[in-house]
């Protein structure tokens, strides 16, 4: 069941979306065809005028209809023009927009994703989802699907005269042609998945290009050019070859359309010689100037065909791109996935745990029936061996992810049922590598707060001690920090991310390895910083540092993605359990760097 419904995400036409957009840009589309029609009208007149040259100026000698005709052919000819250029102005303003427009609402979409679905996708991949696969759908509110309609009213209008001046040859010549539309139909089923399939190689390849840029200094630590080199040549050269097979697709179309051209020719000849040859008045009898016109308006049934195959290959492109948009956008978002739910409101801060289990992966438990109580206000600390399953247990409060069963209640309310926007609006998170944005320090530390003045941040910047880097650099809070932060040290940007929480002043405050990167020295004044700012916040702290949790309400002990122990730090001292032992060597370690304090070793993990 799960194998039809995969293939019907990858094959089905995306309808959907193609209706969409049409409908959305009716009104340009109508204008653009009713250009559309009139330039094609006009284009009627220089081919059928050929006839009334043929066949009644030139043998009465009329001069007179001569020049008429001159005047009619060279008007159309510029209406022809000005249509022609009009249409592809309007058409193709109108396809950016919806370029413009299907980019934002994919990238809106794709931000509001759960956080899983990241674990899973490529940013390569996404990126182009939204700056590459929009493009496609210039084809299809541009001037593909007009100059489509176009050419098919074209076509079936020149086809019913063609009927009328010689229907015998015209259906034998419709024969051919219909030959020649199979061959396309053909032809495209099997273009349609190469240019899938493109999308993919290349979201493929920029992904894997954007690590390696990004990686750059571990790829040099390495000496891993080469293998770099390597993985990026097998990339394009699968790019190379995806567009090399769509190249042979498209040139034997070509060719075949050659050589239908040429057989309609060789047709013509034949019959319409024949037809222009029998005495007048027989059925079938052609005058010169009917077989001169019959001559122009094949031409005018049989170059929209052939365009059409042009414009069917950018369509099929189009809906290439559509079709794997599409794909992103059934997957619900988080606000999708939480339509109706009741507003949060004020928060008070009880967080409990109810036997919540928790796996990434079927069947690998990271918690295990996890059950505690976080009341309003208090702190509570996260002990363990790396690996345990604090972070994951954190990643649950910020409803990064979702029990897999037990429940976890925000103020006595299913976390399940609170609406992610209110809730997460309460959150103030320091992490190990805290992610910062290319822009200058304050900007990183307004994220959490963008209408934040000067003054907040600078207040905020004495409390986490960022004011003291700062104040050495030229710029101040104006430094540009470069691409991730890497302008800063580590030490640097996690007391930028301590500023950005505090600035954020939420009722939920998470430390995860928050003081990680700092010296002892660092942390040991960040450290009031970091309690006033717990007071009257329901807190989680995770600290290798045991002497950064001792003032906790509870410190939970988790090994396996269990609750080994749990308690205060005198009660666990007492136990003389798990957190004892780790307390002790710790202590030790501690005395050990008291003693030989040049040495400035990894701190062992807790
Ligand atoms: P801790 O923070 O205690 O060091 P984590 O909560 O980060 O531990 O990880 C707990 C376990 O979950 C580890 O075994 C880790 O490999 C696994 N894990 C963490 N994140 C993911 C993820 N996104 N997908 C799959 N497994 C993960
Ligand atoms: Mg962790």
């Amino acid at each position: 069941m799960t194998d039809t419904k995969k293939k019907k995400i990858h094959w089905g036409p995306a309808w959907g979306e193609a209706k969409d957009l049409i409908w959305r840009h009716r009104k340009r589309l109508s204008i653009g065809l009713g250009l559309m029609l009139i330039s094609r009208s006009a284009g009627f007149v220089l081919p059928y005028s050929s006839k009334i040259f043929m066949d009644e100026i030139i043998p009465n000698k009329n001069m007179e209809l001569l020049q008429q005709l001159v005047m009619i052919v060279g008007i159309t000819t510029v209406i022809q023009a000005i249509t022609t250029y009009a249409l592809s102005q309007i058409m193709s303003v109108a396809a950016q927009r919806a370029i413009m427009d299907m980019r934002k609402s994919v990238q809106q979409h794709i931000t509001r994703l759960p956080t899983s679905f990241f674990d899973e996708t490529k940013s390569g991949v996404l990126i182009s989802r939204i700056m590459t696969d929009p493009e496609g759908i210039r084809n299809l509110v541009g001037t593909g699907l007009t100059q489509m309609i176009g050419g098919i009213l074209t076509a079936s209008v020149a086809f019913a005269y063609l009927l009328y001046l010689n229907w015998t040859m015209t259906l034998i010549i419709l024969f051919v042609l219909a030959v020649f539309g199979g061959g396309m139909a053909y032809a495209f089923n099997r273009l349609r998945p190469i240019f899938r399939k493109r999308g993919e190689i290349n979201a493929d390849v920029t992904g894997r290009l954007n690590e390696s840029l990004g990686g750059v200094r571990v790829v040099k630590a390495y000496t891993a050019e080469k293998r770099e080199d390597i993985l990026f040549a097998e990339g394009v050269h699968k790019l190379f070859r995806n567009v090399a097979s769509s190249i042979t697709g498209v040139s034997a179309i070509t060719a075949f359309s050659t050589v239908i051209i040429g057989g309609i020719g060789i047709l013509v000849m034949t019959l319409g010689g024949n037809a222009v040859m029998q005495e007048p008045g027989t059925s079938g009898y052609m005058t010169l100037g009917d077989l001169i016109s019959y001559l122009l308006f094949t031409g005018l049934v049989v170059a929209p065909l052939v365009n059409m195959a042009n414009i069917g290959t950018q369509i099929t492109d189009a809906f290439a791109g559509l079709d794997r948009i599409r794909e992103i956008k059934q997957t619900p978002t988080e606000g999708q996935q939480q339509e109706g739910m009741e507003s949060l409101g004020q928060l008070n801060g009880d967080i409990s745990f109810e036997n919540v289990t928790f796996e990434y992966d079927e069947g690998v438990p990271v918690l295990k029936n996890i059950s505690f109580e976080a009341k309003a206000g208090t702190t509570t600390a996260l002990v363990g061996s790396s690996g345990s399953g604090k972070s994951t247990l954190i990643g649950l409060v910020m409803a990064f992810h979702y029990p897999k069963s037990g429940r976890i209640l925000i103020d006595g309310r299913d976390l399940t049922n609170i609406p992610l926007k209110d809730y997460r609006s309460h959150l103030g998170v320091v992490m190990q590598d805290n992610f910062l944005f290319e822009g200058t320090i304050a900007d990183n530390i307004r994220y959490s707060k963008p209408h934040a003045t000067i003054e907040e941040i600078r207040r905020v910047g004495l409390v986490s001690h960022v004011a003291e880097f700062v104040d050495q650099f030229e710029d101040g809070y104006d430094t540009i920090v470069g691409e991730r932060g890497v302008k800063l040290s580590g030490g640097q940007r996690q007391r930028v991310a301590i500023a950005r929480a505090i600035l954020a002043n939420p009722d939920i405050l998470i430390l995860d390895e928050a003081t990680a990167s700092l010296d002892s020295e660092s942390e040991a004044k960040i450290q009031d910083g970091l309690e006033t700012l717990r007071e009257g916040r329901t807190s989680f702290i995770i600290a290798h540092r045991l002497s950064t949790i001792q003032s906790a309400d509870q410190i939970l002990v988790v090994e396996h993605g269990e609750i080994v122990e749990r308690g205060s730090h005198t009660e666990l001292l007492e136990l003389d359990g798990r957190y004892k032992q780790l307390y002790d060597k710790q202590y030790k370690f501690e005395m050990n760097r008291f003693i030989n304090p040049g040495e400035e070793i990894a701190i062992p993990e807790a």
